[in-house]
């Protein structure tokens, strides 16, 4: 029997940060990310991939409809935007006084901490 072991799946952006999307359908779009999915590495982006989904007449919707709603991307299809450089970067991490903070590989700027 084949053991498997819980796999602990790290991404390299955070809910609440500013990220471009660099491959797919969405490419060079930018936006916020809303939600995060570490156990299949996807995370939801503010006005990507964004999909009609049909729904049943419901009290809020008597007539039933089509509501807009994002869809999960790859975490790999986006990368970390930084407002200074005004493109796409990597992170890196500086250790400061007050803990580690997450600054902009190429302008060393500090990137926004939202936990
Ligand atoms: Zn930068």
């Amino acid at each position: 029997m084949a053991v498997t072991k819980p796999v602990r799946n790290k991404i390299h952006v955070r809910k609440g940060d500013v990220v471009m999307v660099i491959t797919g359908k969405d490419a060079g779009k930018r936006g916020k990310i809303l939600e995060v999915n570490l156990k299949k590495s996807r995370v939801v982006v503010e006005k990507v991939n964004v999909i009609k989904k049909h729904t049943k007449p419901s009290q809020a919707m008597p007539q039933g409809g089509i509501v807009e709603k994002e869809a999960p991307i790859a975490s790999s299809n986006v990368m970390l935007y930084c407002p200074e450089c005004k493109s796409v970067t990597r992170k890196s991490v500086k250790v400061t006084d007050a803990g580690k903070v997450r600054v902009c590989k190429k302008c060393g700027v500090n990137l926004p901490d939202i936990k």
